[in-house]
């Protein structure tokens, strides 16, 4: 990285960033698998945090996109650098606490860990899901100033579960727009991020948007991409993103890492921190700082 922004702004930006994952969660969650007209005329705009949904959550409670990052971010955070193992026992641990939710490829991957010590399912063209992209925001902090270790770690964590080309591409990208992002980067230079991995896998094309927010990759994606980049501020960006419906908490989560990272802590709306538990919401914020002074760009 050429110029990088002062310590101070980056800091509130990966603060942002993973309190911005917690509260997409959080606020989508109750609208997972819904469709945009059955959130409509429900909600009319689903803009707070009301609990409810197919898993009868309490207003602000998070799942697994939030639970899967922290095991990431408690691992690194408690060896004080990476270790693929510590990552795959935080998960084993999450499982074996009956979480509220799990996706079948993430319970299958960390099963086969537990079971066999697989730290690497093959390759499978059913795990094209976006669990191991909704969960990668700890690897991008940690790694904030290395395309290469971005690359690394992402790849490592990511085939715990998912080994699919589609995954690893969004995976890896998006490790990078955060880097941008963290680093105050304009849009125009995360667009032509997004540009090059078009070029790369044409699939995850999103303009025109299809109007797809399933739990496939792509159209997670896809999504992500089309709500951040018309998005004026972080509030807007999170609550386009989970009116889509869909796979509305990891859209929220992602888009919430995203915008939480481009526009910093500051831009939050407070009545969304307000409604996570306080808690976690000392966790994520201590958890960012620590992994980002932990990366090589303050190392
Ligand atoms: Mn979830
Ligand atoms: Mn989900």
């Amino acid at each position: 990285m050429a110029i990088m922004s002062p310590k101070e702004e980056i800091m509130s930006r990966a603060r942002g960033a993973f309190l911005g994952l917690a509260i997409g969660d959080a606020l989508g969650a109750p609208a997972e698998f819904m469709t945009r007209g059955e959130i409509a005329s429900k909600y009319g705009v689903l803009r707070d945090m009301v609990g409810g949904g197919w898993l009868r959550l309490k207003p602000g409670q998070v799942t697994d996109d939030t639970e899967m990052s922290l095991c990431i971010a408690r691992a690194i955070a408690s060896v004080g650098g990476w270790s693929l193992p510590a990552v795959a026992d935080n998960f084993a641990t999450w499982l074996r606490s009956k979480p509220i939710d799990v996706g079948d490829t993430c319970r299958r991957g960390i099963r086969n860990y537990m079971l066999k010590g697989a730290l690497e399912t093959p390759p499978n063209e059913w795990d094209g899901g976006n669990g191991a992209a909704m969960r990668n925001l700890p690897v991008s902090l940690f790694t904030l100033g290395s395309e290469e270790m971005l690359e690394t770690c992402t790849l490592q964590q990511a085939h715990v579960t998912h080994n699919h080309p589609l995954s690893d591409a969004a995976s890896i990208y998006l490790g990078r727009l955060l880097h941008l992002a963290l680093d105050g980067r304009s849009l125009n230079q995360m667009r032509r991020e997004v540009e090059e991995l078009i070029v790369r896998f044409p699939n995850f094309v999103f303009d025109p948007y299809k109007g797809l927010a399933t739990g496939y990759v792509v159209d997670t994606m896809q999504t992500v991409f089309h709500c951040f980049f018309k998005a004026r501020n972080f509030e807007l960006c999170v609550i386009d993103a989970v009116n889509q419906g869909g796979d509305a908490d990891t859209t929220g989560a992602i888009a919430g890492a995203l915008a939480g990272a481009y526009f910093g802590e500051e831009h939050i709306p407070a009545r969304w921190i307000k409604k996570l538990d306080k808690r976690l919401v000392l966790e994520l914020r201590e958890l960012a700082e620590q992994l980002v002074r932990l990366s090589p760009a303050f190392n």
